[in-house]
């Protein structure tokens, strides 16, 4: 597969490829002992408090109905970030951890299809989207609207890295380089594609293949079929196989453990549906709850299987989610937007629902117990994981937005106040057409968050540490201090060369944020 990689590729780290060729050369594997494990266990679609570690500083309704006592003991063993951030859909937090580029300057600013040159928006009567790059992550840069970077597992296996995909992959369109996880640097792709979401979690339905539509029939996986395994079982079987393939092969690994759990739809799990009936849930929250206990378990199986294998002093663990919980009802029961609370919407929104994700990193030398109050997001994984490779100087065809956050692990108590979070969804998610869902941009600086409304043309302002539930817009009380955060959003997206949505009247992009005139008349 790597004959798919242009030269760029070959000279990654070269330092570090040196070494490795001086010792592949001399009938040595790279020293497993030299380079910690690395697993990234990313869930998809998990809402913050959709688990039983509580993320904020007291225990919500939801902490209370869900039970993950694999994540509680993840916890315990290291250091929890309770404002930690992923980009409002799947695509773009992904390719933002693959390369460390802020959605702004990657341009994946919404979920790719599984077909080629066919952006997912939906129409909207008064404006089109910006010009993103809905062909995703491509290893060709002829390809049109898609985006050519480095990716982390390619600079891993440069660097000796065993590099293993297990479970959702959704970079790119098929027909594009990224639709295939090998293309991205990892040696082997367990179930990854396209698709951004499996047919069926049961074997029973061949994991979506007995459909007959194949674009998002789970492949590769027939032993598992046989044996009758829920996805996330097989996903976590085929992962411990590789661990252990890497272990024979004396090399470090790096696990991406991409769940398709607990995104829609939401199969039955019957081993843990009915004790969530007798909770009282509703049998879609049941169907939900289950998926979620089925992915705590799969953590639970590779932390003992580190153990197994004596590894587990000298492997980080991640666990994320990609963005927030899905609270569109239906698909979900309840209320519209009633699943996150006391978090703003959910999944599509700049609001916290849409964006806040339970984090939580355990390994060498992270204490026990700790918590981080540091504000985070998805692509400072991209320099973290490389610093704990100990790979210094990577060549990278990008510019990495993301920031190690190792210092906030070494030190909870610290906080840069300073530091800037963006996001950008200049996209139209769904048909709901509803204030506070797709179109927006937002920025996040110590306390302070602002949301550009594309629509409206409208600017709120909320101090996130007194108000989680962004329940008090601030904009008209604190003109200082938004007319400063209007002017970070702007330089910020200009810096990354963003594109705005446009009016579908006259083609014209819509204001920068500092150019909205009813809030800022003399603006420059
Ligand atoms: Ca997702």
């Amino acid at each position: 597969h790597t004959r798919y990689w242009r030269d760029w590729s070959s000279d990654v780290c070269s330092s570090d490829l040196s070494l490795a060729f001086l010792f592949t050369a001399m009938g040595y594997a790279l020293s497993s002992q030299t380079k910690p494990n690395i697993i990234l266990f990313l869930v998809d679609d998990m809402g913050w408090q959709d688990c039983s570690v509580p993320f904020w500083d007291r225990p919500t309704k939801n902490n209370t109905i869900y039970e993950t006592p694999h994540l509680e003991t993840l916890a315990a063993n290291g250091i929890k970030f309770t404002n930690a951030y992923a980009h409002p859909v799947c695509t773009p937090t992904r390719i933002s951890i693959m390369t460390g580029m802020n959605v702004a300057r990657h341009g994946v600013t919404n979920w790719t299809n599984v077909h080629k040159d066919t952006p997912t928006d939906h129409p909207d009567e008064l404006l089109s989207p910006a010009k993103w790059n809905y062909n995703g992550w491509s290893n060709d840069p002829t390809i049109p609207y898609s985006i050519t970077a480095t990716p982390l597992p390619l600079v891993l296996k440069n660097a000796g890295y065993y590099t293993i995909h297990c479970g959702k992959a959704h970079f790119a369109p098929y027909g594009v380089g990224g639709s295939d996880p090998t293309h991205l640097g990892f040696d082997v792709n367990i179930a990854g594609s396209a698709a951004g979401n499996p047919g069926s979690f049961l074997a029973e339905d061949a994991y979506g293949g007995l459909k007959g539509d194949t674009l998002w029939a789970i492949k590769g996986l027939t032993e598992h079929i046989n044996k009758r395994e829920f996805l996330t079982d097989a996903l976590t079987a085929e992962a411990i196989h590789s661990m252990d393939v890497a272990k024979e092969k004396g090399k470090p690994f790096f696990l991406y453990m991409a769940h398709y759990a607990v995104h829609l739809p939401f199969s039955k799990d019957t081993r843990f549906y009915q004790k969530y009936i007798d909770k009282g849930l509703t049998e879609t929250e049941a169907k939900y709850a289950a998926l979620i206990e089925g992915m705590d378990k799969s953590l639970g199986e590779l932390l003992d299987h580190l153990k197994k294998i004596g590894a587990e002093q000298n492997t980080y663990i991640i666990f994320m989610s990609d963005n927030g919980g899905l609270s569109l009802a239906p698909p979900r029961s309840g209320g519209m937007h009633t699943q996150n609370l006391p978090l703003k919407k959910g999944k599509g929104s700049l609001y916290e629902g849409g964006i806040r994700i339970p984090f939580i990193l355990a390994g060498p030398g992270i204490n026990k117990g700790d918590v981080s109050q540091q504000y985070i997001i998805a692509e400072d994984l991209f320099p973290t994981v490389l610093g704990w490779a100990g790979i210094k100087h990577p060549k990278l065809i990008q510019k990495v937005d993301g920031k190690n956050i190792s210092a906030f692990v070494q030190n909870p108590k610290k906080i840069d106040q300073k530091k800037i979070l963006l996001w950008h969804y200049p996209n139209n998610w769904t048909n709901i057409n509803e204030h506070g869902i797709s179109w927006s941009s937002a920025i996040r600086q110590g306390k302070w968050k602002m949301i550009y409304f594309h629509k409206d043309q409208k600017l709120e302002l909320y101090n996130i540490t007194d108000d989680i539930q962004e329940e008090k817009d601030l904009s008209e009380q604190e003109p200082q201090q938004l007319k400063k955060m209007a002017s970070f959003m702007t330089k910020e997206l200009k810096k990354k060369n963003t594109q705005l949505p446009s009016y579908k009247n006259n083609s014209l992009p819509i204001a920068w944020p500092n150019e909205l005139k009813k809030y800022f008349k003399n603006n420059q």
